[in-house]
């Protein structure tokens, strides 16, 4: 089934957290440029550690997989010991920033204000950002979910117009699905999804709301059964869902290009 909005471009990213090592980030870069091959129609990204980007960088050149980082400063350059400006991401040849997840939202305490100056730094050098959303467990229960993704977005995007969202990707991630092995239901999923683009919609405009990616995050795995397979398509087959931020399954090249693959033939 093929959706309503075919303008808008799919886009899987994998988010390596604090995972591998020169070797095996080498050789799972390697793997997945060459599963990737010159595929364009879904937009792919590999977010590694820091200390790795250049390497990594190095195994995707020639590739059609954008390199991404999972975090940056939002000042130029200066007494800042042990962070990394986005100037030195893009200088790096990094086409992505991974800003406001989960482990740095409640696991670093970042707030939305930090957030924002952080997504300002990133679009001024031309990065793309990838912004996540998602509320707690305890946040759904008390059904205060857009009440969370509402504070989230005019926070994280205060001052950035329908201009700067084209940079812009969203990542709805529910905190309760980050690496526990619940996957939100579709119906949960595009929910969330149709609330964030009818948020973009109503304040930054339609045509900003209609183009902006929103992916989808949080225990995406479609290797392992059919049914895990399956539920990824229903996923990916929701209307305001553009693709994946994804996370375990990311460090295992066939559980990732499984996702790609199945992002690319959903359409
Ligand atoms: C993430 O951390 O962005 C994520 C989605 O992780 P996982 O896929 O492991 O739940």
């Amino acid at each position: 089934m093929k959706k309503a909005f075919a303008m808008r471009q799919k886009i899987v990213v994998g988010n390596w957290k604090m995972n591998t090592t020169r070797d095996t980030g080498r050789k799972l870069a390697e793997a997945l440029a060459a599963g990737c091959g010159k595929e364009t129609d879904v937009r792919v990204g590999v977010c590694p550690p820091a200390c790795y980007l250049a390497l990594v960088g190095e195994e995707l050149r020639g590739s059609s997989i954008g390199l991404g980082a999972q975090n940056c400063h939002w000042e130029k350059s200066g007494a800042y010991t042990g962070e990394i400006s986005a100037g030195m991401l893009a200088d790096l040849g990094c086409r992505y920033v991974i800003l406001g997840h989960s482990e740095r939202r409640h696991g670093m305490g970042e707030s939305d204000a930090v957030i924002n100056k952080k997504v300002k730094a990133a679009l001024s050098v031309g990065l793309e950002v990838i912004l996540c959303l998602g509320e707690l467990l305890e946040e759904r229960q008390a059904n205060q979910t857009f009440a969370i993704l509402e504070r989230q977005l005019a926070g994280s995007l205060d001052g950035i117009d329908a201009a700067g969202l084209e940079k812009v990707i969203l990542a709805y991630e529910p905190v309760w699905a980050i690496g526990t092995g619940v996957t939100a239901t579709p119906e949960q999923a595009q929910e969330a999804h149709a609330f964030i683009r009818g948020w973009v919609a109503k304040n930054r405009g339609d045509k900003a709301a209609a183009r902006l990616p929103i992916l989808y995050g949080g225990s995406v795995k479609a290797t392992g059964s059919e049914q895990a397979a399956a539920a990824v398509r229903a996923l990916a087959s929701q209307p305001d869902i553009d693709g994946g931020l994804i996370g375990g399954a990311s460090l295992v090249p066939e559980d990732f290009l499984k996702i790609v693959a199945i992002v690319h033939e959903v359409g």
